[in-house]
Formats: C-alpha cells, sequence, structure tokens
C-alpha cells in the first residue's frame, strides 16, 4: 500500500504555493516533511486530505487517482488527518472525542479501535471521562492522534503535533508516531523540530517555497551540510 503525489500543484485565490511536488509515503514507515513557515506543508496535507484542490498533478492511492474524491470518501479508504491546533471539542470528553474518530467504521468496530488507543495512550485510558478542553496540551495532542487511529487508517497525516509542547512531551508524541508506524501505519510528519523528527523518521522530504528541494533517508538528511547550518544551527 503506498499514497504517491505526483507533479502537485495548487494555492490560494491566484497565489500558487505549491509547485510541482512529488513524494511517496509506503505503509509501516514514517516519513518527515521539513520546510520553514510558510513552505507549503499544511497546505499539502490539506490537499491530499481533500480539503484543498490541486490545480494540476495526481494524487494516487495504490494507484488509483483520488482526484474528485471527497474528503470522507478518502477517510474511509483509510486516510486519516490529524491537523494543526488539534480541532478537538472541548467540552466533550475524551471518550466522545474518540467516539467521533470512528463514526464512519461498521458498528461495533469501535471497541476494537478504543483497545488500540488505550494500550497506545494509556493516559487517555485514565482521563476517559475527563473533558478533552480539561487535558494538558501534550494529552489533547495524544487526543487528536489517538482520534485519528479510531478510524483504522491505513496512512496518517500529522501536521506539527509538537507544537507548544515542552521538549519532553514533544518527544513522547513523536516516540508514540514512530510505534504507531510499526504497527503498519504510514505517517506523513510536518514538524518544526527537525532534529527529532530525523531522529524517528526513515525518509524525510524538505520542502522550500513550494518545492521539495531535498529528499532521502532520515540520516543522510540529518548529514547534509544545507540542512545542518538551516535548520539545525550547526
Ligand atoms: P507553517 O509551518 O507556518 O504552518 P506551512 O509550510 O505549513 O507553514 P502553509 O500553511 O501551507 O505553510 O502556507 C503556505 C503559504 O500559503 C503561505 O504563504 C500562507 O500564507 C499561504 N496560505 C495558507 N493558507 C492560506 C489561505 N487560506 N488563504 C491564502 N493563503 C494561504
Amino acid at each position: 500500500m503506498k499514497l504517491r503525489i505526483e507533479g502537485l500543484e495548487t494555492g490560494y485565490g491566484k497565489a500558487q504555493v505549491l509547485f510541482g511536488m512529488d513524494l511517496e509515503v509506503r505503509e509501516g514507515e514514517l516519513v518527515a516533511l521539513l520546510g520553514a513557515n510558510g513552505a507549503g506543508k499544511t497546505t499539502l496535507l490539506r490537499t491530499i486530505s481533500g480539503l484543498i484542490r490541486p490545480w494540476r498533478g495526481r494524487i494516487l492511492w495504490d494507484g488509483r487517482d483520488l482526484g474528485g474524491l471527497s474528503p470522507a470518501k478518502r477517510a474511509r479508504l483509510g486516510l486519516g488527518h490529524v491537523p494543526e491546533g488539534r480541532q478537538l471539542f472541548p467540552l466533550m470528553t475524551v471518550e466522545e472525542n474518540l467516539r467521533l474518530g470512528a463514526a464512519f467504521l461498521a458498528p461495533g468496530r469501535d471497541k476494537e479501535g478504543f483497545e488500540r488507543v488505550y494500550a497506545l495512550f494509556p493516559r487517555l485510558a485514565e482521563r476517559r471521562r475527563q473533558l478533552a478542553g480539561t487535558l494538558s496540551g501534550g494529552e489533547q495532542q495524544m487526543l487528536a492522534i489517538a482520534r485519528a487511529l479510531m478510524g483504522f487508517p491505513r496512512i496518517l497525516l500529522v501536521d506539527e503535533p509538537s507544537l507548544g509542547l515542552a521538549p519532553r512531551l514533544a518527544e513522547e508524541v513523536l516516540r508514540t508516531l514512530n510505534r504507531v508506524a510499526e504497527e503498519g501505519v504510514g505517517i506523513l510528519l510536518v514538524e518544526q523540530n527537525v532534529a527529532l523528527s530525523l531522529e524517528v523518521a526513515v525518509r524525510a522530504y524538505v520542502v522550500e517555497h513550494g518545492r521539495i528541494v531535498l529528499h532521502g533517508p532520515a540520516r543522510a538528511v540529518l548529514e547534509d551540510p544545507r540542512i545542518r547550518e538551516a535548520y539545525l544551527s550547526l
């Protein structure tokens, strides 16, 4: 199973943001998407999910062109998205937020989903009756990821999960994503924390002004002098 992006271009109004992006994510691999603010990372994730219409190019799901499919249909195929800013329902409990992530599954399948996410995130299990809005920042990010996992995605898009988190929590979130990938889910991870994401990812793409300027094994990207200078201040 793989998600493949070919020559993707899009933008807002007349302003072009993505200029011919090519990228691939396979089941079971964690792939980092790195780049400065405004490079177009969020725009790419939203276009893959079907929230933004591409101007040109293709989004292929195991060879099938997703063009024209609604975001809901893409989710049913197994495409998950953890949006920037988490988008939880603060006045609903942890469990109610999770149930929403399973809304389109066959009845009964949510039981399996709850078991899986509570095993991955024991802290959420302890707090299942707590209102989402009263969770700590780290717990809310875990809940946003867990909610997406309730839909049994095969490929998961994750937008800046460490935003606003203390370093130790950021590390915990990324290590959890690593475990999710080990369970067989493909993850496309947008992250500002370049050093940490290159530690957990197998491959990485670097975006500048809507173009992929570098890609390869995470280790090679980490050792690239341009990356060390621009993102790691080394
Ligand atoms: P960040 O890390 O800051 O979130 P990013 O790489 O995710 O950055 P995008 O959010 O994809 O970047 O934004 C890419 C460009 O598109 C930016 O110049 C931004 O101002 C512009 N843009 C994003 N959303 C919109 C919108 N709804 N309308 C107009 N322009 C937008």
